[in-house]
């Protein structure tokens, strides 16, 4: 990943000055069909300018355009004063009804869109490591800030990433995955097969209807303490069990 710096030294935001200690990232996306950074850079780089933000993901990389420890105005809202905020620039071609993509070829976006957001996976394992954030917990995008009540009601980027079967989770996933030292992405397989054990984990909490009744009597017997009713069954805990029950006698 390759991080230009092009600071936005004549926008009001900058001039503004104010600084903050970064605590989170939040990942937007711009709305509209234009993939040139240059167009932006320009249109923001100017007083009167009521947003900024401290990056653009585009095709050929990042470019910083505020420093960012700044205090950004990309947020709308509260998370202006805690969060590092960047765009990801869309491809072209598309036009907005509402918050939707009208006339999305996703099939002819694919390659740009792998592009963008391994970038953006890229930047905010950067991030993270420099401002020592954790991925799977400071890391929302526009509209989640929104749910927190964080930011203004926005869609971005739930709007377009399940378009190419990405979201806000799997891009946690892929930026914590980057940081352990893995090279690669987490594939779809991998994906799954983290929500499977979080999965099995919740189930191994709850006890099963036609289990109920059993449980808890064992329960009520001392067999069992009445914890993890899914659980598996060790070695030496079936050997307690046996002992509770009186069946090991010498
Ligand atoms: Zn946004």
């Amino acid at each position: 990943m390759q991080i230009k710096e092009q600071i936005l030294t004549n926008s009001d935001c900058y001039q503004a000055g104010r600084t903050i200690k970064p605590k989170g990232i939040m990942v937007h996306a711009t709305g509209v069909a234009q993939p040139d950074v240059n167009v932006f850079l320009k249109a923001w780089n100017k007083p009167g300018v009521n947003a900024c933000v401290h990056a653009f993901v585009h095709r050929g990389g990042v470019v910083e355009t505020l420093p960012w420890n700044w205090r950004g105005w990309h947020a709308g809202g509260a998370a202006n004063n805690t969060h590092i905020g960047f765009e990801i620039l869309e491809p072209a071609g598309h036009t907005y009804k509402g918050g939707t993509m009208i006339g999305y070829d996703v099939v002819k976006n694919a390659p740009y869109f792998a592009q963008v957001y391994r970038t953006a996976v890229e930047l905010c394992a950067y991030l993270c490591q420099t401002y020592d954030l954790d991925p799977l917990r400071d890391i929302i995008d526009h509209a989640e800030g929104c749910r927190l009540g964080l930011a203004s009601n926005h869609a971005d980027v739930g709007h377009w990433f399940p378009k190419h079967g990405k979201s806000m989770d799997t891009l946690r996933a892929d930026v914590a995955a980057l940081m352990k030292g893995g090279d690669d992405e987490m594939t779809q397989e991998q994906l799954e097969a983290v929500l499977k054990a979080r999965e099995g984990a919740l189930s191994a909490r709850s006890v099963s209807d036609w289990a109920k009744e059993a449980w808890e009597k064992a329960k009520t017997a001392g067999i069992f303490d009445g914890t993890a009713p899914g659980a598996p069954l060790t070695r030496e805990q079936a050997a307690l069990v046996l002992e509770r029950l009186g069946l090991l006698q010498e």
